[in-house]
């Protein structure tokens, strides 16, 4: 079970930072959010490699910053080379799941998959961040809106989401991350009712209170606040400016 929060920062560092440079920028983090005057309504989640999860995790114990991993498998033991598991995720205290990424949907995840971790993520009573997002074709033959509903619906089929569970969803233009540009506030704004109001018809208007909506795709901290003061977006998904940990902690900052 997860709290409610105001306000969502994600780090993603992708397959980024070695072990080592992970653990030294979650020090760093770590240090710099103990002195930050930040209400405890706001979660800082990051997301490292698998590989550098565990030596994360000792970093980030006892502080205020939540673990989360970049995928998982959606069984728990089973013979599925490569594979990890939500159960040995949950072990090292990681809490929330990042789930369709564009980049892992660009080497084949399908809807059908996304699907079934976002139902094996709550059956975990681990909270599921399921990006969503058109690419700059889908964009520019108008079919933004069609491509962000359809994966919205695929994602939540049959979803059952408990009392006191949360879910995430990152609208991510695609063709906006790791650009350095970010979209306009109006538009993020638009896409953000295009998510909710999908939300909505998929889980046939209910459990609206577990629903946080965020966005991604180049954020700054000299951008950040241009989502967050959004009235429907809660937070930010964070790639390139999240690996170093005081760039983040400004993000985090001015969120
Ligand atoms: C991402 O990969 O989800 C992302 C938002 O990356 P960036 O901030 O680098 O655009």
């Amino acid at each position: 079970m997860t709290k409610p929060f105001e306000k969502i920062i994600i780090a993603n560092w992708k397959m980024q930072l070695t072990i080592e440079e992970s653990v030294a920028e979650a020090k760093e983090m770590k240090k710099l959010l103990s002195k930050s005057k930040l209400p405890n309504s706001t979660a800082v989640v990051v997301c490292p490699s698998f590989l550098a999860m565990s030596e994360v995790a000792k970093v980030f114990k006892g502080s205020d910053i939540i673990l989360g991993a970049q995928d998982t498998y959606p069984g728990d033991v089973g013979s599925h080379t490569g594979e990890v598991s939500l159960r040995n995720l949950k072990t090292l205290g990681c809490e929330y799941v990042i789930l369709g990424h564009s980049e892992r949907r660009a080497m084949g995840e399908t809807d059908e998959s996304i699907n079934l971790k976002v139902k094996a993520t709550l059956e975990h009573d681990m909270l599921p961040i399921v990006c969503v997002g058109e690419t700059y074709d889908e964009r520019k033959e108008e079919k933004t809106n069609f491509v962000v509903i359809h994966q919205i619906y695929e994602a939540l089929k049959d979803v059952n989401i408990r009392e006191g569970q949360q879910i995430i969803l990152a609208y991510e233009p695609v063709w906006i991350i790791g650009s350095g540009q970010v979209i306009d506030a109006n538009e993020a704004d638009r896409m953000s009712q295009i998510v909710r109001q999908s939300y909505v018809d998929a889980m046939n208007g209910e459990k609206l209170d577990a629903l946080n909506i965020i966005y991604g795709g180049s954020v700054t901290a000299e951008t950040v606040a241009q989502f967050t003061n959004l009235e429907k977006i809660k937070g930010v998904l964070v790639g390139g400016a999240s690996l170093d940990g005081k760039t983040f902690i400004d993000i985090v900052n001015k969120a």
